[in-house]
């Protein structure tokens, strides 16, 4: 059968980042940072593993001061006590060819190093500096994200390129330099690791931004010249839905040109709020384009004036839960379970329609029409539910179809 959806990847270099492979023809990786003080073992650890149980595949971690380089062995050591195996990278700024250096067991736990070019130190210091970390990546057989930022973009080679800029009959605009600084520091940075005698498969590339169209230009001549694997997310997002729309307007533009091997939503959490959100935007981002699937989704109509109650938007909101809940479980029980899809339609007018297209779907009464739910089940409608117990038995249709549906794995007797 035609695959309509398939979408072409960009060829590039595969890199191993402890069990997880960034780039080459792995899935493309959802990743996220945490946001505890790494100093705090048992804090850091705990937000690791929830990120990690919400789907994040690869976890960053700050290593900014002595204290938080004390405690990644720690960390990782927890980590490993829970079971969680997700690979920890730690993010280094301004110290962190000390720090590696003189945290041998820092540098060991660590899966990978991030590398901020514009962070590393000034003048030959930066030289040296750089080295001193390229040799521990190399000593340790770790591989490197040479994370070049807008925000901290190496400005003595920006100096460099602006004054080149203006002597050109033709000069072009600043941003547009700023652009290809960006992308000149990453393809610079590696091609030095590379003389440093670190290993291609050893290197991912990123050139953060925080405006959608400076990351689709960055990203673009990126991608066309070099086959390093690349990490892509839009910096400094923001907050609530603006964060969402412009991380998945710029990505969406890349990812279905085949740009990009892993991802991260830099999302700001509300004060209190939920880290592991910025995990399930990914996935969401990566699943509604038909890249990866993760957890069954709900397909749900926007409600309109058919509808007077909020009970179908609490029913779709409950069945996503409930659907998010057990997939930790499923997903060990049964195989593309993930694929699932569920429909909750708030009446008729496209009730029964989406939810025949769906795997299950139910189409609520709206105002007017008879207190009755047909449910259909891969396209045909089995049952009309009705009374106060829709939501539950509706919810025991959903469980029911995943243990008829799916194969179980060969390797559980759960
Ligand atoms: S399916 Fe019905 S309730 Fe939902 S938006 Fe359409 S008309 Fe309104």
């Amino acid at each position: 059968m035609t695959d309509l959806n398939h979408i072409a990847r960009r060829k590039s270099v595969a890199v191993a980042v402890g069990p997880v492979t960034i780039g080459g023809e792995a899935p493309i990786a959802v990743q996220s940072m945490t946001n505890t003080d790494t100093a705090d073992a048992v804090g850091t650890a705990a937000q690791v593993e929830a990120l990690a149980r919400a789907g994040s595949e690869l976890v960053r971690i700050t290593v900014n001061t002595p204290q938080a380089a004390a405690a990644v062995a720690e960390i990782r050591k927890r980590l490993d006590d829970l079971g969680c195996r997700v690979p920890l990278i730690g993010d280094f700024h301004y110290n962190g060819h000390r720090l590696l250096s003189e945290y041998p067991d820092c540098a060991e736990a660590l899966a990978k190093y991030r590398i901020n070019p514009g962070n590393v130190g000034f003048g030959r210091k930066r030289d040296s500096q750089f080295a001193t970390m390229i040799e521990v990546a190399k000593e340790r057989d770790k591989p490197v994200r040479i994370g070049v930022n807008w925000g901290s973009l190496d400005q003595a080679l920006l100096t460099r390129m602006m004054d080149q800029n203006a002597k050109r009959a033709d000069p072009l605009d600043a941003r547009e330099v700023t652009r290809e600084a960006l992308v000149v520091s990453a393809l610079e940075s590696a091609a030095v690791a590379e003389e440093l005698g670190l290993a291609r498969d050893h290197i991912v590339l990123s050139c953060k931004v925080s405006g959608v169209q400076d990351l689709v230009a960055v990203y673009s001549a990126l991608a066309e010249r070099t086959d390093h694997a690349l990490h892509l997310g839009l910096t400094e997002a923001g907050m609530g839905s603006k964060g969402i729309v412009a991380s998945t307007a710029g990505m969406a533009i890349l990812l279905q040109q085949g740009i990009g091997d892993t991802i991260r939503v830099s999302l700001t959490p509300a004060p209190g709020g939920d880290r592991t959100r910025e995990v399930v935007v990914a996935q969401e981002m990566l699943q509604t384009m038909g890249l990866r699937s993760f957890t069954p989704l709900v397909t749900a109509c926007p409600g309109c004036g058919r509808t007077t109650s909020t009970f179908f938007q609490e029913l779709a909101n409950t069945i996503q839960s409930h659907l998010r809940e057990n997939m930790p479980k499923w997903r060990e029980r049964y195989v593309g379970v993930e694929e699932m899809s569920v429909a909750v339609m708030g009446c008729v007018v496209n009730g029964p329609g989406e939810s025949k297209h769906a795997n299950i779907g139910i189409s609520l009464p709206g105002t007017g029409e008879a207190p009755a739910a047909p449910v259909f089940v891969d396209g045909k409608k089995t049952v009309t539910l009705r009374g106060e117990n829709i939501a539950k038995e509706f919810q025991q249709i959903v469980d029911d179809y995943v243990e008829k549906t799916y194969a179980r794995r060969e390797s559980t007797d759960l």
